[in-house]
């Protein structure tokens, strides 16, 4: 039986996550749940898994979940409020996997904490690795952690991985790895209306139905350029062999190209229980609730190289990672800011990848090598980015 905490229990990946949980409930205990605000959702969550711990972010919401539970069915979970409360939990002594599905920077701290005590990661919070590349692996290689990859794409390139891989371990026989991408629901836009898209639009993600950010960030396409940075972190690579591929079909997940000449990939249906259900069961297997893909049903697989004057975030990425240091911090950072104002209609979408651009043109490439570094790059490049978007308003 395994001791589980859930940071970010509440959004898209944590309520899947909590779905293949119930699955096995022979295999998991729930110890921690984790919200910012949503109690609701928390209290449901409570009364189905009964944690031992949560964690309410927000001091007052905290408060009134305290009042919610008085009398109730689990009325004996201990609360927990403010953001180091992330950390307490995901390193309790009884937990033996933690699950990282907060979303931005917010996650980086716990997602840590749970790398540094030897935890077993299911690293979600890509942004969380984006942000502390080195000091993130350093921390998994020195504790012991296991970490295993939730994005689907970095799921299904570790499963077309040698037998026993390691995050973070240089495999010399894969020569290239296929990134692949849906494109978004702008794929097809022409470029010239991309100006006037609504934030409806850009949310309503064509395959995978996922947190807002998550989805302004595949509308613009940086959840690849993220996800490239990610790559190149989990599986040693350079960013010069790292192809994205926009398969709009969502049917392979990635691929890993091998030295003989041996392209593999990881085929599934698009839902994100099948990688959690992966990482969870690892290195075994266990059902994920997912309907077995019907191979009939795919009529057609295509392969397209994405333009970078569509998607100039992708293009940023690659900039930031061959730049280093602490640009990848600036770039995510930055990258926030931009998709919290184009949500709160303050900002065009075409405006998100000047304000980066803008942003990270600020900063030189200096060396990310401690958290405080990597903090203060963070907090710059946001209030960097929002006196860019005043001087653009
Ligand atoms: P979401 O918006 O649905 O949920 C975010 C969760 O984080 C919520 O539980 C929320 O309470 C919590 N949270 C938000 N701000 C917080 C803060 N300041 N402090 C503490 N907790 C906070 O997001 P999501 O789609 O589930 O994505 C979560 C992470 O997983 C992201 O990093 C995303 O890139 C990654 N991811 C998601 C998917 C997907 O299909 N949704 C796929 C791959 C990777
Ligand atoms: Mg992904």
């Amino acid at each position: 039986m395994k001791g589980i905490c859930i940071l970010g229990a509440t959004g898209s990946i944590g309520v899947s996550t909590l779905d293949v949980v119930a699955r096995h409930s022979d295999k998991y205990k729930v110890i921690a749940l984790t919200a910012n605000t949503n109690i609701d959702v928390l209290y449901e969550q409570c009364l189905a898994h009964n944690p031992e711990y949560v964690v309410v972010v927000d001091e007052a919401k905290a408060e009134l979940f305290k009042n919610k539970i008085v009398g109730s069915a689990v009325s004996g979970v201990k609360v927990l409020s403010g953001a180091k409360a992330l950390e307490t939990v995901s390193t309790l002594e009884n937990v033996d996997s933690v699950m990282a599905a907060i979303v931005g920077a917010a996650g980086l701290l716990s997602s840590l904490a749970a790398a540094k005590a030897g935890k077993t990661v299911l690293l979600a919070n890509k942004e969380s690795l984006v942000m502390s590349g080195d000091i993130f692996m350093q921390a998994v290689r020195d504790s012991g952690a296991k970490l295993l990859p939730i994005d689907s794409e970095h799921n299904a390139i570790f499963q077309c991985m040698p037998a026993g891989y390691v995050a973070g371990n240089d495999v010399k026989e894969a020569r290239r790895i296929l990134l692949t991408a849906s494109g978004g629901p702008f794929r097809e836009t022409p470029v010239e209306e991309l100006h006037d898209v609504t934030v409806a639009q850009a949310v309503a993600h064509p395959k995978w139905e996922m947190g807002r950010k998550i989805s302004v960030d595949s509308a613009t396409m940086m959840n690849k350029g993220l996800e490239l940075i990610e790559a190149c972190l989990l599986f040693n690579m350079s960013p010069d062999d790292i192809q994205v591929v926009i398969h709009k079909q969502s049917i392979i997940h990635s691929m890993v190209d091998y030295v003989d000449g041996t392209v593999l990939a990881q085929m599934g249906n698009p839902d994100m229980r099948v990688p959690i259900a992966h990482a969870m069961a690892w290195p075994d297997r266990f059902e994920s609730g997912v309907e077995p893909l019907n191979i009939f049903d795919v009529k057609q697989m295509d392969f397209a190289e994405p333009s970078l004057e569509r998607f100039p975030c992708l293009r940023l990425a690659y900039e930031a990672i061959k730049a280093g240091g602490i640009m990848p911090t600036v770039l995510n950072a930055s990258n926030e800011i931009a998709v919290d104002e184009f949500l709160n209609e303050n900002i065009k979408f075409t405006d998100i990848p000047v304000i980066i651009e803008k942003c990270m043109a600020q900063f030189s490439a200096e060396i990310a090598d401690t958290l405080d570094i990597i903090l203060k790059a963070d907090n710059d490049a946001r209030v960097l980015s929002y006196k860019i978007i005043k001087e653009m308003s």
